[in-house]
Order: C-alpha cells, then sequence, then structure tokens
C-alpha cells in the first residue's frame, strides 16, 4: 500500500480547506500540507454561495452589534467567549481577502459595498454581486498556489480516520480515477469537509454534502454537538431547491402571499420596510404558517410563495443580484423584472456539526481538528444568521492551520507507523468486500425513504410523535443499509461506491439530528416544537452533544458559555 506523509493533512479544500492550508504555510516555512478532497476545490460547495460575507466595515457599525446580533440570531445557544473572537476576527479576514484580490463590490467612492442581511440591524454584508462564494473561494485557490508545500489530491475520497490510543494520525482514502487506497499520515489532521443538508429532500446543498467528515470524526470517538438545529432558507426554487439570494431581501424585495400581501408585516419580528429582514427560523415558519391557512400558491411541488422583486427595477437587479435573475430565467422560465419568483423553505445550513474548541481542536481525540461547516465551534446557535458562515470558514480555517502546526511542530509523534498502515490496509479490505457486496436493498431507496423521514419528523416545525417515529425510520434504515447490494465492481470511477459510502455518513448524521432533536423539549432558533413552543433556558440552555457507541447514539449536554450578554426574548 502507498504510504504518503506530510506534515499536516487537511481533508477538503472548500473555503475553510484552504484558508487552513494558507495559514499552516505562513505559520511555519517548512511545513508540507497534503490536501485530500473528493472534488477539484473550486466545485466545493463553498463555490455557491451568493449573497456575501459579514464584517464590521462602517462607522454605523461596531464589533458589540455585529456580536449582539449574532447571539441573538443563534438564540442565545451560541458561545459567547467563541462569538468575540468570531466578530473580531472577521473583518480582518475580509480585508485580508481584499488583499490577495478578491474583487469586492465597491461605492462609487471606492469604498467596499456592504448589504443587509436578516438579523443584522445594520447593514454588514461585504459581497461580490452575488457570486460572492465563487470569488471568495477563487482568490483562496490562487494564493494556495503560491505554496509548492500544499500537495493536492484531488478527487480522493476520505473513508476512515487513522486513529490510536486516541491520537489522530492520518486517513485512509481512495483515488476515485483508480479505486486505489492510499494511507496517509500526519502530524495533525484538519476536517473541513462542509455540511450534510442531503439528509433532507429539499435542499441548496450540492448533491456532494452528505456530512462524510462528521461521520468520520463520530466513528473516531468525536461528539456531534447542537445537531437538531437544522436551517431551512425560506426563499428556495420549489422543485429543485435551488437558492435564491437572501441578498435579494436586503436589496429589497418582498415576500408576498396568494391575495398580493407582504404577510411577514403581520407576524412579531420586523417591521414596515423590514419585515422581510427577519432571520431564516422565523420567516420560513412564517412561509409554513401561511401555507397552513391557505395563503400559500399550489404548484407542482406543494405550496409555495411569490418573491417580488419587480419595484427594484431592471437596472438594480442587473447590478446588485444578477444571478438571481439569471437561475429564475433558467430554473423556473421566470424573469423577475417582470414577475415573481416561486419560492419555499428548502434546507440550507447545518448550524451543528464536530464538536471543536476555539481553535479547532476536537476533545477527546488528540491532533484533530475541524473548521467551517462541518464543525460546531459554537457561533452560529440555534440559528446562523446569514453571511456569517463564510468569514467563519475563512476565521476558523486560519485558526485550526494555526494551531495544527503549533500541534505538529511541539513535538507531536509520528505514532505508531505500522498499526495506522495497518488501519489503512482493513479499510482497504472493507471497500474490497464492499465492492462485490450482494445484497437485497437499494441505495437510492434507502436514501429516498431516509429523505421523506426527516423531512417528516424534522421539518420547521417539529413534534415528539413524529420525532420518535423519524428515529425509528433511520434505525431501521441503518439496519436495511448493511444489507446493501453493490451492481458495479470495477474500481475505475466506481460512483455507486461513491454513494454507498455517502449513503452511510447519511445515516450516521440524521440520526445525530432526529435523536438531539427528540430529546430538546423546548422552541429554540430553528429548533421549533408545536408541542414545547417556548424556549426553556431552565432546561436547555446547553449544548447537546451526540456520541457513537455500537449499539447506538449516547445523548449528552454541556453549558453554553456566557460572558457579558444575558439571554433575553428574542424579538425583532
Ligand atoms: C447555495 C448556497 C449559498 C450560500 N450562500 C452563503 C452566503 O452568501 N454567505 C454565507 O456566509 N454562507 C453561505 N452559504 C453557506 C456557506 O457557503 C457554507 O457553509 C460554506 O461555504 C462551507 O464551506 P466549507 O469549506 O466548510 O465546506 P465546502 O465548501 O462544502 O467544502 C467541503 C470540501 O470537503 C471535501 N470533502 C467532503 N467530503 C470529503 C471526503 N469524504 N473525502 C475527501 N474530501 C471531502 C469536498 O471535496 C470539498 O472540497 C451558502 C451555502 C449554499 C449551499
Amino acid at each position: 500500500m502507498e504510504v504518503i506523509e506530510h506534515d499536516i493533512l487537511l481533508v477538503g479544500g472548500g473555503g475553510a480547506g484552504l484558508r487552513a492550508a494558507i495559514a499552516a504555510c505562513e505559520a511555519s516555512p517548512d511545513v508540507s500540507v497534503g490536501m485530500v478532497s473528493k472534488l477539484y476545490p473550486m466545485r466545493s460547495h463553498t463555490v455557491s454561495a451568493e449573497g456575501g460575507a459579514a464584517g464590521v466595515a462602517r462607522d454605523d457599525d461596531s464589533l458589540e452589534l455585529h456580536i449582539q446580533d449574532t447571539l441573538k440570531g443563534s438564540d442565545y445557544l451560541a458561545d459567547q467567549d467563541v462569538v468575540e473572537v468570531f466578530v473580531d476576527a472577521a473583518h480582518k479576514e475580509l480585508t485580508q481577502l481584499e488583499h490577495w484580490g478578491c474583487p469586492w463590490s465597491r461605492e462609487p467612492d471606492g469604498r467596499v459595498s456592504v448589504r443587509f442581511f436578516g438579523g443584522m440591524s445594520v447593514k454588514r454584508t461585504w459581497y461580490a454581486t452575488d457570486k460572492t462564494g465563487f470569488h471568495m473561494l477563487h482568490t483562496l485557490f490562487q494564493t494556495s498556489l503560491k505554496y509548492d508545500r500544499i500537495v493536492r489530491y484531488d478527487e480522493y475520497f476520505a473513508t476512515r480516520l487513522l486513529v490510536r490510543d486516541g491520537v489522530c494520525r492520518g486517513v485512509a482514502a481512495f483515488d476515485l480515477r483508480t479505486g486505489e487506497v492510499k494511507c496517509f499520515l500526519g502530524r495533525a489532521v484538519i476536517l473541513a469537509t462542509g455540511g450534510g443538508g442531503r439528509i433532507f429532500p429539499f435542499t441548496t446543498n450540492a448533491a456532494v454534502k452528505t456530512g462524510d467528515g462528521m461521520s468520520l470524526a463520530y466513528r473516531a470517538g468525536v461528539a456531534l454537538k447542537d445537531m437538531e438545529f437544522v436551517q431551512y432558507h425560506p426563499t428556495g426554487l420549489p422543485g429543485t431547491g435551488i437558492l435564491i439570494t437572501e441578498a435579494s431581501r436586503g436589496e429589497g424585495g418582498h415576500l408576498k402571499n396568494k391575495h398580493g400581501e407582504r404577510f411577514l408585516v403581520e407576524y412579531d419580528y420586523g417591521v414596515g420596510d423590514r419585515a422581510e429582514l427577519g432571520p431564516r427560523d422565523m420567516i420560513s415558519r412564517a412561509e409554513i404558517l401561511e401555507f397552513e391557512a391557505g395563503r400559500g400558491l399550489r404548484g407542482p411541488y406543494g405550496d409555495y410563495v411569490h418573491l417580488d422583486l419587480r419595484h427594484l427595477g431592471e437596472q438594480k437587479i442587473d447590478q446588485r443580484i444578477p444571478f438571481v435573475r439569471e437561475l429564475a430565467r433558467n430554473y423556473v422560465g421566470i424573469d423577475p423584472v417582470w414577475e415573481p419568483i416561486p419560492v419555499r423553505p428548502v434546507v440550507h445550513y447545518m448550524m451543528g456539526g464536530v464538536d471543536t474548541d476555539v481553535d479547532g481542536a476536537t476533545p477527546g481525540v488528540e491532533g484533530l481538528y475541524a473548521a467551517g461547516e462541518v464543525a460546531c465551534v459554537s457561533i452560529n446557535g440555534a440559528n446562523r444568521l446569514g453571511s456569517n458562515s463564510l468569514p467563519e470558514c475563512l476565521v476558523f480555517g486560519k485558526r485550526s492551520g494555526e494551531a495544527a502546526v503549533a500541534y505538529a511542530s511541539q513535538g507531536a509523534s509520528e505514532g505508531p507507523r505500522e498499526a495506522l498502515v495497518g488501519q489503512a490496509q482493513a479499510e482497504e479490505a472493507r471497500l474490497d468486500a464492499l465492492r462485490h457486496k450482494v445484497g437485497g436493498e437499494k441505495i437510492a431507496q434507502i436514501r429516498r425513504e431516509l429523505n421523506s423521514a426527516m423531512e417528516q419528523g424534522c421539518g420547521v416545525f417539529r413534534e415528539e410523535d413524529s420525532m420518535a417515529a423519524c428515529v425509528d425510520s433511520v434505525r431501521q434504515l441503518k439496519g436495511r443499509y448493511a444489507d446493501i447490494g453493490i451492481g458495479d465492481s470495477s474500481r475505475i470511477f466506481n460512483t455507486e461506491i461513491v454513494q454507498a459510502l455517502e449513503l452511510g455518513n447519511l445515516l450516521d448524521v440524521a440520526e445525530a439530528v432526529a435523536v438531539g432533536a427528540l430529546a430538546r423539549r423546548e422552541s429554540r432558533g430553528a429548533h421549533t416544537r408545536r408541542d414545547y413552543p417556548e424556549r426553556n433556558d431552565a432546561d436547555y440552555l446547553r449544548h447537546s452533544l451526540v456520541r457513537f457507541a455500537a449499539d447506538g447514539p449516547r445523548l449528552d449536554y454541556r453549558d453554553v458559555t456566557i460572558t457579558r450578554w444575558q439571554p433575553q426574548e428574542r424579538k425583532y
């Protein structure tokens, strides 16, 4: 078996992974970084981010205000010490990207433009028209090319962390082109594998967002934190789930029911012209309530509402949100200059993820770090504010890259080489067996049933019975997964094997979400229970932690860090 060694191993080449790789190289002149990614980096989901990235930029804004907005948005479940670190660094990171060549949109006087985003009390979201993720990722990718010490393994799928005596020293991954499994060894491993929105049927997430890194860390002994909090975005296209960016509301778009009324004005948050600028959890709930009251519009994919941009005019639409026009024309045949766009709530983001500290280190497994959407460092709590995720990737990608280098250079041992290679060989044998596996169950069928169980049990509104049924269904599906059959035993670009492995990861992630949701008997942020409609700080101002065990997940809790801001009723 080929053994490849680097000082730092990164799994993932999206925003968080590339930022970590650059930080590692800047932190030490001779460190070598191996970057394993199942996609070519520029195809990572970060590329599809549209609306922008938040960072304090103007005189009417302050670090204090960005912190307060983030904490309130999180329904007070975010760790306050971490949010302080995040807000202080976010605007510096965006300026750093500017210096690396990111083409931020600008005002006529030359200043970087900022726009409104939901739950942000002032304009604070930097953007590059509405292709922000593309430009940020491109900037990071080009910057990473300066370092020949970053060695890329594009289109390698990581299937197992190599952990011995509680210390992580590598990863087993196979080359998609050849099917060959290789053993990657390093003194520290950073997971930057993104989210897992694909546990749900309607999502803005790319097909590759299957929670792989969450499952890898979970099976290696790290807890998954706050998994029950899944963000629905209120403006996805029915059918495909393609995102129509929140920037469309930030720039002044209106949401309307079938009577043409701006229904959000009637709900208890966001008043007057700012009605559409409420946070995502609240607007998604309002849409569902409109549907239930019979005020939605009906289409082939169920109920929807209208996103009306007509009053903005063609010039503003083309200047500020051209991609929205392009998407609406191409995917629903509607030109938003003349007609409103049909939209509905779609799964967008996972607030939860791999438990880490403020430097990305995972408690319990030494030498393992995580950053970006795969991680839960805890700035998003129960509901993320739009445009906080891209800067999160930058801030905590950088911190974990630096922390991993510091750890690796403080005499972290190479680890028991033979034992680690042995683990990779065992993984090779497992994948070989999988390629020839005979069984009665089909991957697509299990995935479909998983999607529908999650939508029915853990959607925008939740209840004890439907969540309990969801937990049961996921458990049964896990049992059936053991009996899947694989029809394609070839090695070269075997997409069936990839799908089988991804489905295994989806099942782990879905189970953690459902178990966490069932046990949280309160409503907070994106977790809304009809049977427990109130927030209950006395019992649940705590992070949930789901741990892997052979006979089913274990759940416990940890207190939220409160520093200066006492939890208050969340009103807009
Ligand atoms: C459509 C859309 C629009 C968005 N818009 C915004 C926005 O405007 N502002 C904002 O702040 N946030 C936005 N978000 C959220 C934000 O873009 C993401 O949370 C963020 O980009 C995630 O970055 P990441 O680096 O953590 O992961 P990703 O960019 O998803 O990258 C994951 C990487 O991990 C690799 N990987 C995964 N599994 C494996 C494996 N098993 N083996 C090897 N490699 C693996 C992949 O190849 C990839 O390189 C948006 C999200 C979506 C879906």
